[in-house]
């Protein structure tokens, strides 16, 4: 589907529904994110699991270059081995490369039906390793796998109107995971539950109706409201290899208490990808956190991912809050590459200056 950068992605997705197709790309905010944004940020959301994020979506684009310069590759072609990938290069870019006019993005078809459920885990290892086996079940995708914290339920309760979960008991995580199906789902539900009760996960409900499917995908979407209403968070985007997410995250609250033991960090997020947010809360009496204090929690969170191999900013970009973990974590060697790619297309630096590249 070739759409024009200021499409909103929710009216793109409701141009690929009505045309039988799905446009798998899915952020709470794509009712305001427009085609060109999410190209410009390669956006990510609830089912990059299987579909990938903006930019493994996007078969082409159109440009406008810092010297006016039109490039035009909307083909959508899968395949075009003919040089340096421009495409992907702009996507991501943050605006810093070129003004994105178009973008002709992959449909997919639409699942024929899903199940869904939440579970409550005591580890966040067993979610990637259920993950791993319920992969393996057939007659379905396993296109969402999200996670989010006790914190998190917490959160959620102190809404104005408060969202319980429809769980027996509290937990320590909770799983939202969805499985696409696009053929029969006969046997689905059995092995589904076998498999997360071999990972001890026992306390689960299984979306039964369309209406329930949509309750539990309005909690998981609540929780960073549930968060802003908590007051101001100092926010982390990281990721790490799937299969780390374990030990990052048995790393992290003991490393975060040493600082300080009072404090409350509010983890969720797209475990399935290895990408956690992990969000500071404002101290309960209310005082909001100094600028040392930011540091501190920073920092920690920041070199433990990067002690495991991961990513300081997983989906969120780097805009201009993080310049200062460019420098700390990315290598000379790829900081100096990006400058030289930005100074030969953008030698006055006009295009969002101060931005991505510090
Ligand atoms: C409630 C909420 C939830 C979110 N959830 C997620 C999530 O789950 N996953 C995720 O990845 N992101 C998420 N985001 C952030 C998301 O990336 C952005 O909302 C979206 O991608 C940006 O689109 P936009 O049109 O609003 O761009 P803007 O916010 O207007 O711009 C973002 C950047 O892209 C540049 N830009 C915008 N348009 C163009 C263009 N046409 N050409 C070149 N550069 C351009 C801007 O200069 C700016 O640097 C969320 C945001 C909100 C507010």
């Amino acid at each position: 589907m070739v759409c024009e950068a200021g499409m909103p992605l929710a009216e793109a997705q409701n141009h690929a529904e009505g045309v039988g197709l799905l446009l798998p790309l899915s952020i709470a905010s794509e009712g305001t994110a427009t085609i060109g944004g999410v190209v410009a940020t390669n956006a990510g959301g609830v089912n990059v699991l299987h579909y990938g994020s903006a930019r493994q979506l996007l078969l082409g684009l159109e440009a406008v270059l810092p010297d006016g310069t039109i490039v035009s590759r909307l083909a959508p072609l899968r395949k075009d081995n003919t040089g340096y990938d421009i495409v992907s290069l702009l996507a991501g870019s943050e605006g810093t490369l070129g003004i994105v006019t178009a973008a002709t993005l992959a449909l997919s078809p639409r699942p024929l039906g899903y199940t869904t459920f939440l579970a409550g885990l005591s580890d966040v290892g067993k979610a990637r390793a259920a993950l791993n086996h319920v992969r393996s079940i057939p007659g379905g995708v396993v296109t969402s796998w999200e996670l989010f914290s006790a914190v998190s339920a917490e959160l959620l309760m102190q809404l104005p109107q408060a969202m319980p979960l429809p769980l027996m008991e509290r937990h320590a995580w909770y799983l939202l995971g969805e499985i696409s199906h696009f053929g029969s789902d006969n046997g689905v539900l059995e092995a589904l539950a076998d498999v997360l009760a071999e990972h001890d996960m026992d306390d689960i409900i299984v979306a039964a109706s369309g209406q329930q499917r949509a309750d539990l995908w309005m909690i998981r979407e609540a929780v960073s409201e549930a968060e802003r209403a908590a007051g101001p968070t100092l926010k982390h985007d990281i990721a790490v290899t799937p299969a780390r997410i374990g030990e990052f995250v048995e790393a992290l609250l003991p490393a975060c208490s040493s600082i300080d033991a009072a404090i409350r960090i509010n983890v969720f997020g797209h475990v399935g990808d290895g990408n956690l947010h992990v969000n500071v809360l404002p101290r309960q009496e209310g005082r909001a956190l100094t600028g040392e204090e930011q540091n501190r929690f920073s920092t920690c969170i920041y070199d433990l991912t990067h002690e495991l191999g991961g990513s300081f900013s997983a989906e969120h970009g780097i805009g201009q809050q993080k310049l200062a973990q460019m420098v700390r974590y990315k290598s000379l060697a790829e900081l100096n590459l990006m400058r030289t790619i930005k100074g030969s297309l953008d030698p006055h630096g006009l295009m969002n200056p101060g931005k991505v590249l510090p």
